[in-house]
């Protein structure tokens, strides 16, 4: 079985971010020699165009509400992109995501506090909360070895395996 891993499109090279930039992350696009990779964005999803204003959830607020730098309240979208991301993820029958850190949408454990002054607090964006919820393992791009080293020597050992038969 081809195990399968939800990427943020934005790590993967593609410009999806506010400012139409990507976070190309050599580590999780070599995710792609061993798994099928579901790239998803977030906020593509729900229908921001790019570039956009920059986002943040404002800290304290339960439920969370998100704000854009204008001040207008976005919260909506940012729900509406991240349930249309959990549906791929079941959809691919995805158990496993490796989402771009501190993002309104799929940080996993800090995010920006709301006032746009790049000061980060704990906790986890829309998407990434959303997806945790539903019993997805989340992880970030600083810990995409936990899955690449198991599956690199998965690799190995099938292939020696195949030698071995072949002797
Ligand atoms: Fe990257 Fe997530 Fe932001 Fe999309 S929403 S650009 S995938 S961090």
């Amino acid at each position: 079985i081809t195990p399968v891993v939800a990427v943020s499109a934005c790590l993967l090279g593609r410009p999806c971010r506010f400012d139409g930039t990507s976070k190309p992350c050599e580590q999780a696009m070599q995710l792609a020699r061993y798994c099928k990779v579901v790239p998803i964005c977030p906020e593509v999803a729900g229908g921001f165009s790019i570039p956009h204003p920059p986002c943040e959830i404002e800290a304290g607020t339960r439920p969370v509400r998100v704000v854009d730098a204008t001040g207008a309240d976005v919260t909506q979208r940012f729900h509406a992109g991240a349930s249309r991301c959990l549906e791929q993820l079941r959809d691919a029958d995805c158990r496993v995501a490796v989402l771009k850190s501190k993002s309104p949408s799929c940080g996993s454990g800090q995010v920006y506090d709301g006032s746009f002054t790049g000061t980060l607090v704990e906790g986890w964006g829309v998407a990434a909360a959303l997806l945790r919820d539903a019993g997805v393992d989340v992880l970030d791009e600083t810990q995409v070895d936990r899955l690449l080293e198991p599956l690199r020597r998965a690799r190995v050992a099938h292939n020696a395996g195949e030698q071995g038969a072949r002797a």
